[in-house]
């Protein structure tokens, strides 16, 4: 199968096309058939040699991914067909902090045991991964937004942390990547609007712009010349001298929320007697625990107006154009890179044969996965359109283009849909450009 290995040894990525297909080995098993993986700033520090990773063996990064259930073990309670998302991190159940409720603190597991990091990740055709591990979708969440699973799952453990975050609340969050773009969705969902964002890469404020929140965009020089008090800020640079300067913005009572995962050298020298005045709080925190069903009810309310991969200014790539898809997300050029399987939407070979036929996604029937050779993006292709563009729960034209565009182009029973010849081939193009797909 295609997969972007890591070699650990030599910190070395490549592309590979003869990869091994995974089997089921345990009853509870079960095999993903990947449709989109997430480039996340942790592969970078994994890649440069900055952040543990499996050494013994090349194997594919990443940890966040979605993707439909390809194959079960004997003990599963997923079905063939089914859209799920995947939680990458586990813990042993049996150490102190695991029983304390602390899985991601676990001393054998936890980080130490992280699908993408120890064992074969989504960077790859398909990836096996125990059941306990895997999300089932449901049908309001697309396979796109189910990607984004795992990095909103550590902005809800985030928020819990920080919780109570009374609406009306003076919040500034420092640094406008991925997950400061997550954190903004996710405030504005929650009733938030005095929130100022602050970010020093102008790029990223306009990709904060396509997110319509209002919300005040400025410069750190900004920042200290207006000396503006926050009772809470959210820092998500990832760089440790920023909490020094950001510290003195907090007012009395305040909370200082780090999230960024910084790398283990940076420093940052702190005011103990601010502190102790200020009462100020500092919160770390670091990944998921049991936070995998609340990011799956947000991404939920948030739908498309907020998990939208354009207005997040998140890109997408084939796993060939992998080097692409990691310059792009060094320079700053997109806020994430995720990796498209395009087979997963049309051309599929060397499927590895299942029986019957599964059915998934608005209960669309989906003929045997190895008998499908669509051809990806043939300009004459008939799209599913939903009739009823005004009904609250459509996600409008684009979502309905790439949900749909694999398909088989035979005509739905489905009452609501039918096939629209009209939407032109150029339109049809000019979405799937937005949509950054490789084309
Ligand atoms: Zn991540
Ligand atoms: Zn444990």
């Amino acid at each position: 199968m295609e997969a972007v290995v890591f070699d650990g040894m030599k910190l070395k990525v490549s592309y590979q096309k003869d990869f091994p297909i995974p089997k089921i080995v345990n009853d509870d098993d079960v095999i993903i058939k990947v449709a989109y993986a997430g480039v996340c700033g942790t592969d970078l520090h994994i890649i440069q040699g900055e952040f543990p990773a499996l050494k013994t063996r090349p194997l594919p990064l990443g940890h966040e991914f979605s993707g439909v259930i390809l194959d079960v073990g004997e003990k599963s309670i997923f079905k063939k067909g089914q859209k799920v998302a995947v939680d990458p991190n586990s813990g042993c159940n049996l150490c102190d902090n695991c029983r304390m409720g602390n899985y991601h603190h676990c001393s054998v597991g936890g980080m130490n045991s992280t699908v993408g990091l120890f064992s074969n990740g989504g960077w790859a055709q398909y990836c096996i991964v125990p059941q306990s591990q895997v999300y089932a979708l449901p049908d309001e969440i697309t396979l796109e937004q189910g990607a984004l699973c795992e990095p909103y799952s550590c902005v809800a453990h985030g928020f819990d942390r920080a919780s109570p975050l009374k609406v009306g609340a003076k919040i500034l969050v420092a640094g406008a990547g991925i997950i400061g773009n997550l954190w903004i969705t996710t405030l504005h969902l929650q009733g938030h609007r005095d929130v100022t964002v602050c970010e020093m890469n102008k790029t990223r404020l306009e990709i904060v712009n396509r997110l319509k929140t209002g919300y005040r965009l400025v410069t750190p020089d900004i920042l200290e010349k207006e000396k503006a008090e926050f009772d809470v800020i959210i820092d998500c640079t990832g760089v440790g001298k920023v909490m020094e300067v950001n510290v003195q913005y907090l007012r009395t009572g305040g909370k200082y929320v780090l999230f960024g995962c910084c790398p283990a050298t940076h420093q940052a020298t702190l005011n103990p007697f601010q502190i102790y005045q200020k009462e100020l709080t500092i919160i770390g925190i670091n990944i998921n625990p049991f936070s995998f069903p609340n990011a799956i009810g947000w991404i939920k309310a948030m739908g498309d107006r907020y998990v939208n991969y354009e207005s997040l200014g998140i890109k997408t790539y084939a796993l060939s154009e992998f080097q692409n898809a990691l310059d792009d997300l060094k320079k700053g050029l997109v806020s994430k890179a995720i990796f498209k399987k395009l087979y997963f939407f049309g051309i599929i070979k060397n499927e590895p044969k299942l029986d019957g036929v599964a059915s998934f996604n608005y209960g669309v029937p989906m003929a045997t996965f190895s008998s499908i050779i669509t051809p990806w993006l043939p300009y004459s292709i008939k799209v599913l359109v939903k009739s009823n563009q005004t009904s609250p729960n459509s996600m409008g034209l684009r979502r309905l283009i790439t949900e749909f565009l694999w398909l088989p182009s035979a005509p739905s029973s489905r009452p609501g849909y039918h096939i629209a010849s009209k939407y032109s081939s150029s339109r049809i193009k000019r979405a799937q450009t937005r949509w950054g797909c490789a084309v």
